[in-house]
């Protein structure tokens, strides 16, 4: 009797180990599965949430009515620009990456860890080490985000004199190479934001002027067939006020955050809570990859239409 019950406990706990395996199985799957096949993400500099308000810009509402997205994402803090795009990349705040400053050019505080290329990893040197044959670019406006990669990793690393010339390099490079990930800065609205105030109407111009760039781009995209296995985030490094940034009011602060595509839901706005650097760890999640666990990072799960 009693080696009959120890039988049974056994098959039990069998049965029982098994079953827990695949379901833990189950859920790495969908923890690995590569939701596009191209993921691209636009960064506009100094492109704050206030600038909604009066923003004429068809082509990025028509993807926040397809898709979802926030207005009240956040910038870390200072508001400048190579701690937030440093973050964006680095799915991690300054105080671990340590680039602190609006032109950082290295860290002023010691990165809590260092990649094999010498800087806090970023979404580039996840994707090389976990999707190797995968093809990946960084095409930008400002000379300054060439000091945040690894600009070894990438397939294309290219300095665009305007936004013109950088979406126009970006597009053909996507619809040629077929990248995995790209990631597209521009630059203009922000210098019109210094010069003359981010709610001039010379900063508006610019950045309809890039709304229509990125119509373009996505149109090609569509024509070459690729949109269909695309998902595009759009989001700022951080926004502005009179003349300047930096500060802590929420018109440098507050950005906006979109993504758009295959799989996302279009639910509009979310109530999310979003900090900047939730966005490479986004990414990585939606290409599949393993987020370090030094990352600080939250992927944005909610936009999947599955949610
Ligand atoms: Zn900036």
């Amino acid at each position: 009797m009693f080696q009959l019950l120890l039988k049974r406990y056994t098959l039990l706990s069998i049965i029982i180990l098994v079953s827990c395996a695949s379901t833990q199985k189950a859920i790495s799957q969908e923890q690995n599965k590569q939701h596009a096949k191209h993921i691209i993400l636009v960064g506009i500099d100094g492109f704050g949430a206030h600038a909604f308000e009066k923003a004429k810009i068809p082509n990025i509402r028509e993807m926040m009515k397809n898709g979802s997205y926030s207005l009240k994402a956040r910038a870390v803090l200072p508001s400048s620009s190579a701690v937030n795009w440093a973050s964006m990349l680095m799915g991690s705040g300054p105080e671990l990456h340590g680039f602190t400053e609006w032109d950082s050019r290295e860290p002023e505080l010691p990165s809590a860890k260092l990649g094999e290329s010498g800087i806090y990893p970023t979404i580039f040197s996840l994707i090389d080490t976990q999707l190797p044959k995968a093809k990946k670019g960084a095409i930008y406006t400002w000379g300054g985000i060439r000091n945040l990669f690894e600009r070894a990793l990438v397939d294309l690393d290219y300095n665009g004199e305007t936004d013109t010339k950088t979406i126009e390099k970006a597009t053909s490079f996507i619809a040629e190479e077929k990248p995995v990930f790209t990631f597209i800065h521009l630059d203009d609205a922000d210098h019109a934001g210094h010069e003359i105030g981010f709610d001039s109407p010379e900063f508006y111009l610019e950045i309809e002027k890039i709304d229509v760039l990125i119509g373009k781009m996505i149109a090609t995209l569509e024509d070459k067939n690729l949109m269909k296995e695309t998902i595009i985030i759009l989001t700022s490094d951080h926004g502005g006020n009179r003349k300047s940034h930096g500060g802590k009011t929420l018109k440098e602060v507050q950005i906006p955050w979109i993504a758009y595509g295959k799989g996302i839901s279009s639910q509009g706005e979310m109530d999310s809570v979003i900090v900047t650097y939730d966005t490479g760890a986004t990414i990585a999640y939606l290409l599949g990859l393993e987020i370090p666990e030094f990352w600080r990072g939250k992927p944005v799960k909610e936009i999947l239409s599955s949610k």
